[in-house]
């Protein structure tokens, strides 16, 4: 008991902390003094042990010496108080000033205090950066210093020392956060390890009194890295815990085990256009086995753009249909669900399978209709955006849950979907081929299917990088875009929109279709898509080039996600240097969409040799998956997948570029742990921890809702 009131006391009552720096603390969301201990450096400054004589500017250094003179002076200008110590030790000389800018500097009583604090003579360790300064004779000075007052003893130990560097926020420093961390490092003792100790001996990890000690005021390198290395350990681990109870509990669950064949399957499969892939096939098997099981379905597709992932989606809608239930099938974008919607009601409405679309845009009317049907059971399959985790929306047997491009929300509202069933089988799709160690913390160890195959007779897409200095030489695409229009195909020519300038980007988005169809393709018309349109003028500006009557489509970015026109041949995307890797391969999927050769044309004024590097990546490569992983080397994988909206929690320590060992590690500990009890029950530390880092994931998954 003593240990719990002990670490979740509150730091306004903790002795070792004043009402000020309780309250700035308080800045930080940490009020008790566990929150504290838990509160990790950013960094840590090494600050090497030297000689006076041997200092240079730009050191970061620790002197140990004596006072020899304590100076509070007001600047020529009187605004700051000048506070200026003369140190000695026996190399040399140096002085130590700190600017004061406020007025409680200049009390009488503060310059008492300070001047009892520093008499001549006193020991001191300095820490602190050498800068330049010109009012000393040496030209050189350390300003605003740590300056501690000690004994000879304490003296004699002073070594090289690593400085705790904090997140900060406004109205706190650094040393209130580092002073604040020394006097709650006292309770240290009443910290206990919900690790049991085996665990760690088997995974060679420190001990987490010695792991808390060490990263804020870590003796040295290695240890510093011991200490990152277990509490980085520990945020995956937990992770990996909850992520592997919750899904064991899953699995527990009764699913709704359904056949693996049947009449509607069947004819789906006869009346298809083409022939599946062989990688279709094998992951529509891979599904569908899945979905004869006693447990719930969770599995993600990864296919390419283009390798046909919708109609692999289909055969799992079906065979929940079939069996008399209803599926729901969540699109990131209102665009993209009104395309599934129309290709699939289309190839269901011959096999008399009900299909509804359910955005933010539908009207009051359709709505309740959808409401009323989806509750009676009417209506089989309803396709829509996040309109669907409405609360209004109720299934009658919700069978089938089906996300498409999951990365693009949480793994909130795709649990709040879910939630509408009873334990209905999930499976997500995307194009964005995931990481290992991104897969793993985002979605735990769920089964996935890889579909690596494209449709027969899908020939690659030429890529040009069209940068010819001094100026990128357009004509090029626009007489590539001439032709194929001529022979009755379509092109797409892409503006990126950067979100700081948007009203801006979109001036010249219309500026650009005026342009492009006044100047340049005078005997087409040209049609325009941008994110700012209604909803209505978007479908609108789509239906229109589905239909070919505007040929050319200028568009930002909104085009990026899963747009099917297979007519398209033609892609130009302008300031291609802006993009990503990933999203520019996810743009040009919108072309190479039929037996045509296609064409991808990068356009870029501005070339730095490293967005070039990337750039003639796409010209030599085609495979999304070799691609991605190229891109993450680049960029980091916070770019690669938005981690705010991915569900990847923020880690303060762990790095998924960086420690995959560390996370493989996390995750055989859990497994181990779980395979003990999988309730916890003999775990009841583990729990209780588990239970608080929870609070805090459920906090971000809020935050990403709001
Ligand atoms: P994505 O995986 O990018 O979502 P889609 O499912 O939109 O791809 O499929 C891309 C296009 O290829 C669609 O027009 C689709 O009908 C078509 N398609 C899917 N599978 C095949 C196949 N096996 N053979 C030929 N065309 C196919
Ligand atoms: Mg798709």
């Amino acid at each position: 008991m003593t240990v719990l009131i002990m670490l979740d006391l509150s730091l306004s009552r903790f002795a070792g902390i004043n009402d000020t720096e309780a309250r700035q603390l308080k800045k930080l969301n940490l009020t008790t003094i566990a929150d504290l201990l838990h509160y990790y450096p950013r960094k840590h400054i090494f600050f090497k042990r030297t000689r006076i004589k041997d200092i240079r500017i730009g050191d970061n250094v620790t002197l140990v010496g004596k006072i020899v003179s304590h100076d509070l002076m007001d600047s020529r200008k009187g605004g700051l108080t000048l506070q200026i110590w003369r140190i000695r030790d026996k190399t040399g000389r140096v002085t130590c000033t700190r600017f004061h800018n406020h007025p409680r500097y200049k009390s009488k009583q503060w310059r008492e205090q300070q001047h009892q604090a520093y008499p001549p003579d006193a020991i001191v360790i300095i820490t602190g950066q050498v800068k330049s300064d010109r009012y000393n004779s040496r030209g050189i000075g350390i300003h605003n210093p740590q300056i501690e007052v000690t004994d000879l003893a304490t003296a004699k130990t002073v070594r090289s020392i690593l400085t705790p560097i904090y997140p900060l926020t406004k109205g706190i420093t650094n040393e209130t956060i580092q002073r604040c961390t020394r006097a709650a490092l006292s309770c240290i003792d009443y910290l206990e390890d919900p690790l049991p100790s085996p665990l760690r001996a088997r995974f060679g990890l420190a001990n987490l009194q010695e792991a808390i000690a060490n990263i804020h005021f870590p003796k040295n390198q290695e240890r510093l890295k011991h200490a990152r290395d277990r509490l980085a350990f520990d945020e995956f681990f937990y992770l990996a815990l909850g992520m592997l109870q919750r899904r064991r509990a899953f699995q527990q669950q009764p699913g709704i085990p359904l056949a693996k064949t049947g009449t509607l399957l069947d004819r789906f499969a006869g009346g298809l256009p083409f022939s599946l892939t062989s990688a279709q096939q094998r992951v529509i098997r891979e599904i569908l086995n899945d979905m004869s099981q006693p447990q719930p379905m969770n599995r993600l597709v990864q296919g390419d753009v283009g390798s046909g992932k919708t109609c692999v989606a289909c055969f799992a809608a079906l065979a929940a249909i079939q069996a008399g239930y209803q599926v729901a099938l969540m699109a990131p974008t209102e665009i993209l669900a009104r395309q599934h919607y129309r290709k699939i009601a289309k190839w269901f409405a011959p096999l008399g399978v009900s299909t509804s679309l359910l955005t933010g845009s539908t009207a009051t009317q359709p709505r309740q209709t959808i409401y009323r049907k989806i509750a009676s059971g009417q209506l089989s399959l309803l396709v829509g955006t996040h309109a669907l985790i409405q609360k209004r929306v109720n299934f009658k047997q919700l069978g089938l849950v089906i996300c498409d491009e999951s990365h693009r929300f949480g793994v909130v509202a795709r649990h709040q979907l879910q939630q509408k069933g009873h334990f209905p089988h999930v499976l997500t799709m995307t194009a964005t081929p995931i990481p290992r160690t991104l897969a793993l913390t985002a979605y735990g160890d769920l089964a996935i299917s890889r579909i690596d195959e494209l449709p027969l007779g899908r020939k690659p897409i030429l890529t040009q990088l069209l940068s010819n200095s001094p100026k990128c030489d357009r004509h090029i695409a626009y007489q590539r875009i001439r032709e194929e229009v001529q022979q009755g195909r379509q092109a797409y020519i892409i503006l990126p929109l950067v979100e700081a300038s948007d009203k801006l980007d979109l001036k010249a988005a219309i500026a650009e279709r005026d342009r492009l169809s006044v100047q340049i393709f005078p005997e087409f018309s040209v049609g325009l898509l941008h994110g700012r349109m209604k909803a209505d003028e978007k479908q609108q500006a789509i239906a229109h080039f589905q239909a070919g009557k505007t040929p050319i489509l200028v568009s930002t970015t909104v085009v990026e996600v899963g747009v099917d026109n297979p007519l398209a041949t033609v892609i130009l995307i302008e300031h291609a240097e802006r993009f990503g890797l990933a999203q520019l391969h996810q743009l040009r999927g919108r072309v190479g969409r039929s037996q045509w050769q296609s064409y991808c044309y990068l356009a870029s004024d501005s070339l730095s040799d490293s967005s070039r590097a990337r750039l003639e990546m796409m010209e030599r490569c085609q495979d999304g998956f070799e691609l991605a992983e190229f891109d993450l080397q680049l960029r980091g994988p916070g770019k690669v997948l938005g981690t705010q909206q991915s569900g990847i929690p923020k880690f303060a320590l762990a790095d998924l570029s960086e420690d995959e060992a560390l996370l493989d590690a996390a995750y055989r500990a859990a497994r181990r742990v779980l395979k003990k009890d999988q309730t916890l029950e003999r775990f009841p530390a583990l729990a209780e921890e588990l239970k608080r880092r929870r609070q805090l994931d459920d906090l971000c998954d809020r935050a990403v809702l709001n």
